[in-house]
C-alpha cells in the first residue's frame, strides 16, 4: 500500500525516531530535512556556511534554500510506495511548495501526524539528547542508562551534543516553532489531514499509537 506521511511537531518530540520506525515498518523512504541540511554542512560548501549559522542559532534556514534541497531529494527518491517526512514542511510557504510538487507528480498526502508534548518535556528531551558523531544514532541521558564517557551502542562512535541542542538554542527553536510552524496545524486541519497523537511515553508506546491511528484511517 502507498503511504504518504508527514510527521509534525515541535523540536525534540520524537519525529526522527518515529519516522525511522515508520519507514522500516512500511518500507518507505524517510526524508529528514534536518539530516539533509546537516549532511550538506559537512561538505563545507559556501552555502553550507550560511545555513550553519541559521541552524546553530535555532533559526529556520530560508524557505527558498530548503525547498530547493527538498525538491532535489524528492527527484532522486523512488516515491511510488510513499514517504515519511520529518521536519518538512516548517512554514506555510513550504507546505504550499510541497502541495504543488506533489500535485505535479499526482501524489496525495495521506496524513499529517501531529505529535503532542508539554513544553517542559520538550526542553528536557532535547537538552538530554546525545547524537553519535559517526552513525547519527540518538540517545538521551534522561531515558537511556548513560555514563559520562558512553559510546554509541551501535557503532562505538563518540556521543556528542548537537550545537543546536544546547539549552539557550532550544528555547529559541521552540519560539520559532510556535511562530512559524504551528500555523501549519490549522492548514492541515482544514485539509482534513491532521491526526493528533500523544507523544508522552516510551518510543514503543508512541509507535503503537501511531500504528493504531493509521490503521483506523486505512
Ligand atoms: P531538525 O533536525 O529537524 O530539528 O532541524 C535542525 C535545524 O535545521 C532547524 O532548527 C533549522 O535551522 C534547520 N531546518 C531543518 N528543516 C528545516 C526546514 N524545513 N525549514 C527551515 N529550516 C530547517
Amino acid at each position: 500500500m502507498k503511504t504518504y506521511l508527514i510527521l509534525f511537531g515541535p523540536p525534540g518530540v520524537g519525529k526522527g525516531t518515529q519516522g525511522q520506525i515508520l519507514s522500516k515498518d512500511l518500507g518507505i523512504p524517510f526524508i529528514s530535512s534536518g539530516d539533509a541540511l546537516r549532511e550538506e554542512i559537512n561538505k563545507k560548501s559556501d552555502i553550507a556556511e550560511k545555513m550553519c549559522s541559521f541552524m546553530n542559532n535555532g533559526e529556520l534556514v530560508p524557505d527558498i534554500v530548503v525547498e530547493e534541497f527538498i525538491s532535489k531529494m524528492l527527484d532522486q527518491y523512488p516515491l511510488d510506495k510513499g514517504f515519511v517526512f520529518d521536519g518538512f514542511p516548517r512554514t506555510i510557504h513550504q507546505a504550499e511548495f510541497l502541495d504543488s510538487y506533489l500535485g505535479r507528480i499526482n501524489v496525495n498526502l495521506d496524513a499529517v501526524i501531529s505529535l503532542l508534548l508539554p513544553k517542559e518535556e520538550i526542553v528536557k528531551r532535547i537538552s538530554g539528547r546525545r547524537t553519535c558523531e559517526r552513525c547519527k544514532a540518538v540517545y538521551n541521558i534522561y531515558f537511556n542508562s548513560f555514563e559520562d564517557d558512553a559510546k554509541c551502542k551501535k557503532c562505538g562512535g563518540n556521543l556528542v551534543q548537537r550545537e543546536d541542542d544546547k539549552e539557550e538554542v532550544v528555547i529559541r527553536r521552540v519560539e520559532v516553532y510556535e511562530e512559524k510552524t504551528e500555523p501549519l496545524i490549522a492548514y492541515y486541519k482544514n485539509k482534513g489531514l491532521l491526526i493528533e497523537v500523544d507523544a508522552l511515553g516510551t518510543v514503543e508506546d508512541v509507535a503503537k499509537r501511531i500504528k493504531e491511528v493509521l490503521s483506523d484511517r486505512a
